[in-house]
């Protein structure tokens, strides 16, 4: 019988680099730790920001996974097609069969942004993905009238106050290039309040900071078509010039290929709210693919802080587990808290801090806007670099 363990980890992602780097630092040498990622390199979400603001380049914010190697991790780039769950194997595209003691899946999202019916064709933006930012930069630059519309098409999405940071950075863009005056900046989103899961205070503070910069928030506005003109579900019709999607958001399809990862009824993965175990040994799944219940109305929200944090719970009790720890005193369980600095132009950003477990009900916290929060989020990303990957 062997007693060397392999972690597998499933996605390269904010909560598979946090994981992987974790488990290394911790575990003996002769135990073995896998990530498997389809991608060949990281970047940050919130890159997307900076590229469109123009502070940063895609080819200057990839960083290769590769690299994990000489942190003594195995990083395979290959897509996964399924888990097979009763043997303990995952399969990838290039027909490798993967044992694994420990399962970690860090899989994401996936974005569907043809779900929308028109946008393919409609020459809009999809912000989130990386690739089309410097091209909506260019178009942004290039405008000297007209409407910029930016459309959040189904909740829920990653990072929710990235669209409203998008609006102020482009507020930005427009003001330095003179053209402000003459483009009208609207978002339409299809909750009633700008940021549901922060609460209606912080939304009311975010929609008056968007409109003291001339942002129009529609709220109640979902999506139905792009033919032109947007059609929204509620029966009003906008004409724009640059459409900006947050395409809507779906389970990577390997999960659903996978029988018993997903319950019939369940668009995302569901597990222990404490401890990340989903109901098969040794098999955990955090982040984005995950959906934590807080009450009826909130969920944690799909953000990489939230990936981090549950990460560090989940690999505490790997390595408990593989190294005999039964020091109890420690009982690694995810506390829901977490926070995230929300850009608004300038260099500056506001502190969010949000702690979701509270036996209150969930309580956000808005800091007003500083050049100090603007550079510790600068510092959030660069620091997880280093440590993750350089
Ligand atoms: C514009 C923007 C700004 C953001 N800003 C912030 C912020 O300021 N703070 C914050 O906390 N979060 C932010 N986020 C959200 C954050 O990026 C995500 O919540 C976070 O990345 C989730 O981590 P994860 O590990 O769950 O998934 P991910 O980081 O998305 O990683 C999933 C990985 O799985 C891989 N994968 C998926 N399917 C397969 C497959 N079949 N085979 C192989 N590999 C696969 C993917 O390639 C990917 O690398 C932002 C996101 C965006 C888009």
């Amino acid at each position: 019988m062997t007693l060397t363990k392999h972690v597998l980890i499933l996605g390269a992602g904010f909560g598979g680099l946090a994981s992987a780097n974790l488990l290394r630092k911790s575990l003996p040498h002769e135990h073995q730790i896998t990530v498997i990622d389809k991608s060949p390199y990281f970047m940050m979400g919130v890159i997307n920001l900076w590229i469109l603001s123009g502070t940063r380049t895609l080819d200057d914010s990839r960083v290769a996974l590769n690299k994990l190697e000489n942190k003594g991790v195995r990083f395979l780039n290959d897509e996964i097609i399924s888990v097979d769950l009763s043997r303990n194997m995952v399969n990838t595209r290039s027909d490798q069969k993967l044992k694994y003691d420990y399962l970690i899946l860090a899989l994401g999202v996936e974005l569907v942004p043809e779900q929308i019916k028109g946008f393919k064709d409609s020459g809009g933006f999809d912000l989130y993905d990386a690739e089309q930012i410097p091209k909506l930069r260019e178009k942004i630059l290039s405008l000297k009238s007209g409407r910029i519309a930016i459309c959040i098409a189904d909740i829920p999405y990653k990072c929710p106050p990235a669209p409203y940071e998008a609006s102020l950075l482009i507020n930005d863009i427009l003001v330095t290039n003179g053209t402000r005056d003459s483009v009208d900046l609207d978002i339409y989103s299809p909750t009633p309040i700008a940021l549901p899961v922060a609460g209606p205070k912080i939304s009311q503070d975010v929609v008056n900071l968007l409109n003291k910069h001339n942002i129009n928030f529609h709220p109640l506005h979902k999506l139905k078509r792009v033919n032109r003109e947007l059609e929204f579900g509620n029966g009003n019709r906008m004409d724009y010039d640059v459409l900006i999607c947050i395409p809507p958001h779906k389970i990577p399809v390997m999960v659903a290929n996978s029988p018993g990862l997903l319950k019939e009824g369940e668009n995302w993965i569901n597990v222990d709210k404490f401890t990340l175990r989903t109901n098969y040994e040794n098999v955990f799944a955090i982040g984005d693919v995950t959906e934590i219940k807080v009450n009826r109305y909130v969920a944690i929200p799909k953000a990489g802080i939230f990936a981090e944090a549950e990460a560090k719970v989940v690999s505490q009790q790997i390595i408990d587990e593989i190294t005999n720890n039964n020091n109890k005193s420690q009982n690694p369980r995810f506390d829901g808290k977490g926070y995230c600095f929300m850009e608004i132009g300038n260099k500056n950003a506001g502190y969010i801090d949000a702690d979701f477990y509270n036996e209150t009900g969930p309580i956000t916290k808005l800091e007003s806007p500083s050049e100090e929060s603007y550079h510790r989020k600068v510092d959030f990303e660069r620091s997880r670099i280093n440590e993750w990957l350089l």
